[in-house]
């Protein structure tokens, strides 16, 4: 198969990280750049490529095999995606779990109309980790399902700290409770509350003269975001955030503890787990992956919305069927 050519939408962290994926794989090209922000002043890491304004989306419909949309899934994706979908083949990364399926829903219809296959919800979660929550469902049927998130850094819960007053900047790392993974790896089907699968440590810069102690409070009182949390608050000075906390690590365990026998007599633990020094370069690379796989779905004359469910692993590969049968079966 020639090679699948790949334009990115949106240029943030997870767009950069998605050029980068394409120069890790021959068989992709990075052909186009779309921004919402003037063209001119968004300046890739590759030298050559051509940046657009997101307006002229459809004038490009020729330059690309497979659009990677790279916005937040909080406000962009679920209008981007399905705006998209007639005219592109296209893969997101959306991650509002409970939303999925509308957003399917929403997409399906543009994918189907355009003759175009949509990829939704790429990356590590959802993503990998949903991977191998079926698989490990599947295979064991009678068991429990555990996932720990972190150590790593949420930008969603960063981004609500640096919301409250007199902060100037924050980083929130979401951590796994030592203690509930051994549990759960040790086969003890614990039942964990909220609280006693993570805690969240926060780095804080306050502003000159603001109320610390207000500020502490303002974070471990917040409902839905840490108030179901042992919380930390560590006030650090900005010199040191960018130091020390300039990178966007994550990862986790996705486990399944499941018991087969005449009676249940013999445990089996499943274990998936992700240790990334960069979620959004790990999160693109998952997603050029899956920009092979939907030039191949479309090439067979698939449409419409899919997820990873619904793509052959061997298709996510650059190897032929034979050489994945030889070298990895
Ligand atoms: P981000 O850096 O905030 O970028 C989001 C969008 O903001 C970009 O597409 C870009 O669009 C715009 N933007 C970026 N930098 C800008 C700047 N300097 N000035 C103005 N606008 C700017 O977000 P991200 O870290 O790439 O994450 C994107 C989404 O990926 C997240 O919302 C999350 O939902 C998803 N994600 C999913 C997974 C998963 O496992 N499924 C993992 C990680 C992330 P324009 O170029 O059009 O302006």
């Amino acid at each position: 198969m020639a090679k699948t050519r790949i334009g990115i939408y949106g240029y943030g962290n997870l767009g950069r990280g998605v050029e980068l994926a394409c120069r890790q794989n021959e068989d992709l090209e990075l052909t186009a750049l779309f921004t919402r922000r003037d063209p001119a002043s968004v300046q890739p890491l590759t030298a050559g490529v051509p940046v657009y304004a997101a307006d002229d989306l459809a004038a490009h419909t020729g330059d690309v095999d497979v659009l990677v949309l790279c916005g937040g899934s909080a406000r962009d994706l679920p209008e981007q995606t399905p705006a998209c979908a007639s005219l592109f083949n296209v893969v997101d990364s959306f991650d509002t779990h409970a939303n999925i399926p509308a957003h399917f829903a929403d997409v399906d219809v543009e994918a189907k109309a355009g003759g175009k296959v949509a990829l939704i919800s790429g990356g590590w979660d959802p993503g990998m980790f949903s991977l191998a929550r079926l698989y490990a469902t599947s295979i064991l049927p009678e068991g429990h399902d555990y996932t720990f998130w972190g150590r790593g850094v949420s930008q969603g819960h960063s981004d609500a700290i640096r919301r409250i007053e007199g902060v100037a900047d924050a980083r929130q790392y979401t951590v796994p409770v030592p203690a509930a993974l051994e549990a759960v790896r040790a086969g003890e089907n614990p039942e964990l509350t909220t609280r006693q699968k993570h805690t969240r440590e926060c780095f804080v810069v306050a502003e000159e003269g603001a109320d610390a102690a207000a500020i502490e409070r303002a974070i471990v009182e917040m409902p839905n975001y840490f108030s179901d949390y042992d919380t930390t608050v560590t006030f650090v000075s900005q010199e040191e955030l960018d130091r020390d906390h300039a990178g966007i690590p994550h990862g986790g365990s996705v486990i399944r503890s499941g018991v087969t026998g005449q009676d249940g007599e013999n445990g089996h633990v499943v274990e998936y787990s992700l240790k990334l020094d960069s979620n959004p370069e790990f999160t693109g690379s998952v997603l050029a992956a899956c920009a092979r796989a939907v030039h191949r779905l479309s090439a067979e004359g698939q449409t419409g919305c899919k997820t990873l469910f619904d793509v052959p692993p061997a298709y996510l590969s650059p190897l032929s069927a034979e050489e994945l049968r030889a070298s990895m079966l």
